[in-house]
Parts: C-alpha cells; sequence; structure tokens
C-alpha cells in the first residue's frame, strides 16, 4: 500500500514539493510508518546523539540545504519516532529556526513558540497514525483478539485494542490513545 492511500490529500499537499515522493512511498508489510523515509523523502537527514530534550531541528532561511533533525538517542524508539514526526512539521510547515521537543511546556516562552508546538504535535499524530492506518489496525486486532466488529466495546477491552494496536504501529499507547480519541472510533454516547 502506498503513503497516498493512506494519507488525505491535504495533509499531503503540506510536503509542498516532496509531495509525490511522499505519496509514494510504500508501507511494505508491517503497519509501521517509515518517518526516517519521509524525512529523506523531504531531503532531511536525521541524527541520533545524546543531545538535551527529545530532539531538535534546525531551518535555514540563509541556506535551503540544511534541513537536520538530531534525535535524543537514549529514548525509546516510540518516543524518537513522535519526535521524528514532531520536528518534520517544524520544517515542512515552514517553522524557522531551531525548534525542540519537551514535554515541558513551560519551556516555550511565547506564543507563537506554543502554536508551533501543538502544530507540530498535532503533525506528527497524523504522520504516523493516519485515520486509515489506525482503522486497519483496530480492525486487525478485533479479529485476531476473537472480538466482534459489531459488539460494543467497554473501556478495558479498548485499553486491550489499544495497547496491541500500538505494538503494531510502533508508537505509544498514550498517543494512539488520544488519536483514537480525536478519530472519535469507539462512540459509545
Ligand atoms: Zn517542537
Amino acid at each position: 500500500m502506498k503513503y497516498k492511500e493512506l494519507y488525505d490529500e491535504d495533509f499531503l499537499d503540506k510536503f509542498g514539493e516532496h509531495k509525490d515522493t511522499v505519496s509514494n512511498l510504500e508501507l511494505g508489510n508491517n503497519q509501521q510508518i517509515n518517518v526516517q523515509s519521509i524525512a529523506e523523502a523531504c531531503g532531511i537527514t536525521v541524527k541520533f546523539d545524546t543531545v538535551e530534550h527529545s530532539g531538535w531541528s534546525i531551518n535555514s532561511d540563509e541556506d535551503e540545504n540544511t534541513k537536520e533533525i538530531i534525535i535524543n538517542e537514549l529514548e525509546p524508539e516510540y518516543r524518537q519516532r513522535f519526535t521524528i514526526g514532531h520536528e518534520i512539521g517544524h520544517i515542512v510547515l515552514g517553522h524557522k529556526g531551531k525548534s525542540y521537543r519537551t514535554s515541558d511546556m513551560t519551556k516555550y516562552i511565547d506564543t507563537l513558540a506554543r502554536m508551533h508546538e501543538v502544530e507540530a504535535n498535532n503533525f506528527s499524530a497524523e504522520l504516523i497514525m493516519p485515520k486509515r492506518l489506525v482503522w486497519n489496525v483496530l480492525l486487525e486486532t478485533v479479529d485476531e483478539l476473537e472480538y466482534s466488529r459489531t459488539q460494543n466495546f467497554d473501556d478495558q477491552d479498548i485499553q486491550k485494542l489499544i495497547k496491541y494496536s500500538a505494538e503494531k504501529m510502533k508508537v505509544s499507547e498514550q498517543a494512539l490513545g488520544y488519536r483514537v480519541k480525536n478519530l472519535k472510533v469507539f462512540i459509545d454516547e
């Protein structure tokens, strides 16, 4: 399956001149979005190092070729993947300068910086957990755990489905939990 089948057109438009390259990437035989291939498709270099925060990126105005993401090599892989998505977001959304990711929002001194943080987080969530992929993986997991696709799920069932699905997608349970809520996958009201 190609990435263009997973993302909406308006999300792919955010990649600008790199849209076609990203659209034609292949999902391969797992359910994990390859964030490093996406970075590569956008001409961004990803490096791993011992750094402060989760990672940061440089998007230079003077030198168009300087597009670099540095990721904290000590953090778990699912978090590194989200951070890569977050930093790709800063770059393709045109946030200039040096951007970093930390869970401490008080570190962002001004409103614009905080707004950019929220935008980069939303971008990353959509990038590594596209709606169609989330649905596919959840349905597959429903079958594997021998639930019925037409039954009602209680909180415990949902938690279990999210845990298994998050592993398959190599994202954190927490991130997938938020995403599933936002996508209104399980509506029982
Ligand atoms: Zn950031």
